[in-house]
């Protein structure tokens, strides 16, 4: 019953109308401070347009807690007007942002006990230790009518092109009477007790508990953002998501970043704390997963690394925001500028080499779609179902497109949404990392990929469980032998049947048992042997592990790459010890290969990553490229521009030095 709910409420949604958002492109913070003089928030939004921003997130500080500052709102939309005025005369949109439902407020909590939160132990108000507030709920509707009035009142009188509505998730579940009664109505029974018996991970009571959450969470958002549709057509609906490879938001308050991409026109992705250069691998493959889930919904997508666990505002390296730019730009990500703190671009720093580049190539970063034939499944199901937090599924999919982007191997993440649009036309290798829960539509589509010619390469207990998280062997068996070669032994999302039983044609690389499905083939390992080839991200001032299996790494890459035909590049390192990020992107007839260089963010064993986090511009190495014909021309356009060269008449095989930090080879077919 709650899924079907939960997709009538997405489907009423009226976002993604096709367009990409114009605009909104380079982003950054200011903080409304009331005190500001005219002179002083001119000389900010002039800086502002030497950097080429071209829209501003304002609020922050003490007004990100919208209920904190009602005495004061009159003088923040008083200084917000002010803002809005500077910077549109400059180009620059401007979006309202804060906390929807947190408060520190002593005078807010005695006042409107009835709205908050309530912790299911002790049924008082709950607080979120991490920032010490208590939260109303999303689902009184008292409060909802009295914060979409505030919200149209701050967004209508500052005159704002958009609002950024944080935080309505239900951080330790809700016991307050709306909840209550919305549970009893809509799944039936006593809520306090469903959440006792949803204490064990991976019982259908944990699993339809969180269902729940997020489908109240997604109910929330599609229910402003469509009220703000109707009452402010000309503003932007922009929502925040974290991590989408990290079970933290669908399994800890609701709050899945599916959920945030289908309830908005613009999606930023929270990048919180991590050293973010030296975890580059896991934050690249969340890119991908990231602008792959934004794509398919026809949604812009912006990458906002931000770190609050910094000791000062001003101890940062500007470096590492250019790299973090890169990588985003590699994945086709806009990118918000949002320094420690959130303190964004002011007016005493220099302008922003990275903005100014991608404002005088607007065709380098303007839309194009992943070229790759090769393809990894990350699964948001699996994600959401995954009773070992990130074991089952987010490391093995991790670990994939780590030793793909290590040795520079072309691919591109599939979701369940790209699924369901139909496979790529170009896609030869399809990598299902123990994708352990399945719906019975997307399994036939791996099926009729693989009938047709495609390689599937599958671990662990493929589609072992449906997409509610049932046990899916006993009607799924004989279908899945047919597939594998093989029987998927038990439909635990997190062992890996270990020890399948199997009557392959032949092994391949001792570990994958090699099977003929129609006109493709499949490789399937019935144990999770990924694992041993992930590395997770690293933290500042923390010693840097990198226990992979490195040999393990290279075989991964070197299965996909023996079945490399139809990749529109191949890309071999002159140094095995080095490392540059590449992507590869269409645009029409011509390919983008962006490259970014890695090297520096490798340590050894043990040393202390710096904090702040420092960027460490490695050496330059050759990289040969290999195309299946001869391309007509080739030019690398590089952020240091006096790496800026041209290939004519480049042979099939084209040797070319990597960039310093960052550039995109050009290449016409
Ligand atoms: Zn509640």
């Amino acid at each position: 019953m709650t899924a079907l709910l939960l997709s009538a409420v997405v489907a009423g949604c009226c976002f993604g109308s096709g367009e990409p958002v114009r605009g909104f492109r380079r982003a950054t913070f200011w903080f409304v401070e009331p005190g500001r003089n005219t002179d002083e928030i001119e000389a900010r939004a002039e800086a502002l347009a030497r950097s080429a921003v071209d829209w501003v997130i304002i609020g922050g500080g003490r007004h990100h807690y919208l209920h904190d500052d009602l005495p004061f709102l009159d003088d923040y939309i008083t200084a917000a007007k002010r803002i809005v005025s500077a910077c549109r005369a400059r180009g620059i949109k401007v979006v309202e942002h804060h906390s929807a439902v947190l408060t520190a407020d002593d005078g807010c909590v005695r006042e409107r006990a009835d709205w908050l939160q309530r912790d299911f132990e002790t049924n008082e108000p709950s607080v979120w230790p991490e920032y010490r507030t208590f939260a109303f709920c999303p689902n009184n509707p008292a409060f909802r009518e009295h914060y979409f009035g505030l919200a149209e009142r701050i967004t209508a009188a500052a005159g704002v092109d958009g609002l950024m509505s944080d935080d309505t998730v239900f951080h330790h579940g809700c016991r307050c009477a709306a909840c209550a009664r919305r549970w009893s109505e809509e799944v039936g029974g006593d809520i306090e007790e469903a959440y006792k018996n949803s204490r064990t991970p991976g019982s259908a009571e944990w699993r339809r508990f969180n269902e729940v959450r997020r489908m109240w969470y997604a109910d929330f958002r599609a229910w402003l953002c469509r009220g703000r549709k109707e009452r402010q057509p000309n503003t932007v609906c922009v929502s925040l998501a974290g991590s989408i490879t990290s079970p933290w938001g669908s399994q800890t308050h609701g709050g899945s970043p599916e959920a945030a991409l289908d309830t908005s026109d613009i999606c930023v992705w929270e990048i919180y704390n991590p050293a973010d250069f030296y975890s580059w691998r896991r934050l690249a493959a969340e890119a991908a997963v990231f602008a792959e889930a934004a794509r398919v919904r026809k949604r812009a997508a912006v990458c906002l690394p931000y770190a609050d666990s910094a000791e000062r505002r001003d101890r940062a390296d500007e470096q590492e925001e250019v790299f973090m730019w890169a990588l985003a730009q590699s994945h086709r990500l806009r990118f918000a500028l949002s320094r420690v703190f959130l303190t964004g671009l002011t007016e005493d720093q220099p302008p922003r080499e990275y903005f100014l580049f991608e404002r005088e190539h607007p065709d380098l970063f303007a839309d194009a779609e992943p070229a790759a034939a090769v393809g990894i499944i990350f699964s948001h199901v699996s994600r959401d179902l995954d009773p070992h937090w990130e074991s089952s599924h987010t490391v093995p999919a991790v670990a994939w497109a780590e030793a793909l982007q290590d040795e520079c191997v072309p691919w591109r993440a599939i979701t369940e949404e790209t699924l369901g649009r139909g496979l790529p036309r170009n896609l030869r290798v399809l990598v299902m990392p123990n994708v352990f829960a399945l719906s019975d539509a997307h399994l036939g589509v791996i099926e009729e990929f693989v009938r047709r010619g495609g390689t599937l390469v599958a671990t662990g207990n493929l589609a072992a469980c449906s997409e509610r998280g049932e046990n899916a062997v006993s009607v799924r068996g004989g279908r899945l032998e047919r597939l594998l070669g093989a029987r998927v032994a038990s439909a635990d999302g997190a062992s890996g049947g270990q020890e399948a039983e199997s009557h392959p044609t032949r092994r391949v690389e001792p570990r994958f048992l090699e099977h003929g499905f129609g006109l493709g083939r499949v490789l399937y390992s019935p144990s999770v042997i990924e694992r041993d080839a992930f590395q997770d991200w690293m933290n500042p001032g923390e010693q840097y592990r990198d226990d992979r299996n490195r040999t393990l790494s290279r075989e991964l890459a070197e299965i996909v790459r023996r079945d490399s035909r139809g990749q529109p590049v191949d890309i071999a390192r002159t140094n095995p010890d080095l490392h540059v990020l590449t992507t590869v992107h269409k645009q029409g007839r011509r390919l983008l290969i962006s490259i970014l260089n890695c090297s520096g963010a490798d340590l050894s064993n043990g040393r202390r990553v710096p904090a702040p986090s420092r960027v460490v511009w490695g050496p330059p190495f050759d990289l040969e490229l290999t195309f299946p014909k001869a391309p007509r021309g080739a030019r690398l356009v590089s952020l240091d521009a006096r790496e800026d060269r041209s290939f004519v008449n480049p042979d099939r095989t084209l040797t070319l030095r990597s960039p310093r930090r960052f550039g995109v080879l050009v290449v016409d077919l």
